[in-house]
């Protein structure tokens, strides 16, 4: 950079001089320094931010071109800085997106998706005339296991009978965690005959499986209420009769299905 410390000193040296100053050039010239000059001091205000005072204090030795490249190299470099950030904020942002969507301890989706999906499963109902159905599944006596074995074999028999859920159900079904030791299924584009089968094949996958408590290998039963989408119910409504005719399969002895009327 030689070269520009020499050009800015053969300029300085013209500005200085009153009879070159008067020429139309040199008022240009003097005008075009001074923009340049201001032009830097704003670039480094921006920078100083990221740079320490003692750098900034020996950059004035430097001449103007080369605090020019170093500032602007400076910026390039916050210009990365910020670009990263941007991307890591997205890939944050969908992460938390997909964390409010899931349950935490089954990695099922969580209520919210299932409402969601009900609705447009409503509304898709109504505008082609599709039935639907959705299953309501509580694991049968689940506070005895808890209370026997601890808090973490129930827990791992609620990701157990998740997985398995999730294994058995269709690729169009959604299924998730409704609450507790609570699951909903839907069941889009499915007449009650079907959703019968489904729920039980789904039952009979978790009632064959058995889970490790120590030296006692657990099995575990599951009751379900099954509900058909009736033209112009609320969601609510059907939700409501699900948990009915799940009540009614608990009160038959549980392990078993009802078809909510
Ligand atoms: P029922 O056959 O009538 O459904 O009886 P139940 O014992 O399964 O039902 P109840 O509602 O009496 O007990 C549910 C238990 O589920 C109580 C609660 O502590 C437990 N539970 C809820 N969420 C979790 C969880 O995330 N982990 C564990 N380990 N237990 C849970
Ligand atoms: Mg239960
Ligand atoms: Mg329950």
């Amino acid at each position: 950079m030689r070269g520009s410390r020499e050009l800015e000193a053969h300029i300085q040296q013209l500005l200085a001089d009153p009879q070159q100053r008067q020429q139309p050039l040199g008022e240009a010239l003097s005008e075009l320094w001074q923009h340049y000059q201001d032009l830097l001091e704003r670039l480094e205000r921006i920078t100083r931010v990221s740079d320490a005072y003692q750098s900034m204090a020996r950059q004035r030795e430097l001449s103007l071109a080369e605090r020019f490249d170093k500032q602007l190299r400076q910026l390039e470099k916050v210009a990365r800085i910020s670009d990263r950030y941007q991307t890591m904020m997205r890939e944050l942002n969908q992460a938390l997106k997909e964390a409010a969507m899931h349950d935490p301890l089954t990695a099922l989706v969580n209520r919210r998706p299932l409402l969601e999906r009900l609705r447009a499963e409503v509304e898709r109902s109504q505008s082609r005339g599709h039935s639907f159905c959705v299953a309501m599944l509580d694991i049968d006596n689940f506070k005895p296991i808890n209370d026997r074995y601890g808090h973490d074999v129930g827990d791992t028999v609620l990701i157990e009978t998740s997985r398995m859920m999730e294994g058995e159900v269709r690729e169009y079904d959604l299924c998730g965690r409704w609450g507790g030791e609570e699951f909903l299924i839907i069941l889009p584009e499915t007449s009650v005959d079907e959703a019968v089968t489904i729920v039980q094949r789904v039952r009979d996958a978790i009632a064959a499986m058995r889970i490790r408590a120590g030296a006692e290998a657990l099995a575990i039963t599951i009751s379900a209420g099954i509900a058909e989408y009736r033209d112009g119910e609320r969601d609510a409504d059907l939700l409501n009769r699900a948990d009915g005719a799940l009540l009614q399969a608990k009160r038959a002895g549980r392990d078993c299905q009802q078809i909510a009327p």
